[in-house]
């Protein structure tokens, strides 16, 4: 449902992603893999039309050129970025409610605060705190409870593991799997090759702006992945 097509992306004169045609399933979870640099959060922002591009970037079949964030949000294609990005004067339920401006979601903002609270029980006990004052794992459960108060049909979520406690992680991940249980696309930024396989349906292993490797997860053997990500450029 959602694809690039020679998708060329950077910064100013920099290329990073060099003609990535790729596709991301309805209802599946791709998980985007990659090193350093490898350019996975540059095509996030692409994908939330947060840069320019060159190429096409087709949702449902319709190119997606020119649309703004906003526009994808209130579609549902809704970005979350790494936990550390949460307002941090902000409290914790002041931040969940900014994710609920999409016109179809305002009438019933506390549906979806008690659905996130629901998935996040810690949250809740946290409502009033200021959000810079929770802990990294805290932090990541506001990013994607404030992604899911825009009530997304396709969630890109950017290196959800990136410095929580082993443990979190993989509370982290039960939740993940359960909005792709629950129907959501999920297109996944993760370092972390294991639990990334562990979740995925899809592979999409980038290197150096290029799709080095698409496969089923099924078929990929974590060394050979393992193998693919640190290869010399030739
Ligand atoms: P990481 O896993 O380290 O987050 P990544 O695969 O997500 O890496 P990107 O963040 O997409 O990689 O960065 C790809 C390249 O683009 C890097 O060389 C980075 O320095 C560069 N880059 C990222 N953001 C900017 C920016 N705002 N201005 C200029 N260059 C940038």
């Amino acid at each position: 449902m959602l694809e690039t097509q020679n998708l060329r992306a950077g910064y100013g004169h920099i290329t990073v992603l060099w003609d990535l045609s790729l596709t991301f399933r309805e209802g599946a979870l791709t998980a985007i893999v990659g090193p350093n640099g490898a350019g996975k959060t540059t095509l996030l922002r692409a994908l939330t039309g947060l840069i320019p591009y060159e190429g096409r970037i087709l949702l449902g079949g319709q190119p997606l050129a020119g649309r703004k964030t906003w526009d994808l949000a209130a579609q549902g294609l809704v970005m979350v970025p790494e936990g550390r990005l949460v307002f941090r004067d902000m409290s914790v339920e002041e931040n969940l409610c900014l994710g609920a401006y999409p016109k179809r979601c305002r009438g019933d903002v506390s549906a979806g605060l008690d659905r996130v609270y629901a998935l996040f029980p810690r949250l809740r006990e946290r409502r009033t705190q200021a959000a810079g004052s929770l802990s990294g794992g805290e932090a990541q459960m506001v990013a994607m409870g404030r992604g899911l108060m825009s009530q997304p049909k396709i969630l890109l979520i950017d290196e959800p593991s990136l410095g929580l406690a082993p443990v979190i992680v993989n509370e982290v991940f039960s939740i993940i799997a359960r909005l792709k249980e629950a129907g959501t696309t999920i297109l996944l930024v993760e370092q972390n090759t294991r639990v990334a396989l562990s979740v995925a349906d899809d592979v999409h292993l980038l290197r150096g702006g290029q799709v080095r490797l698409s496969a089923p997860a099924a078929d990929i053997a974590l060394d050979r992945l393992h193998d693919l990500y640190f290869a010399r450029e030739a």
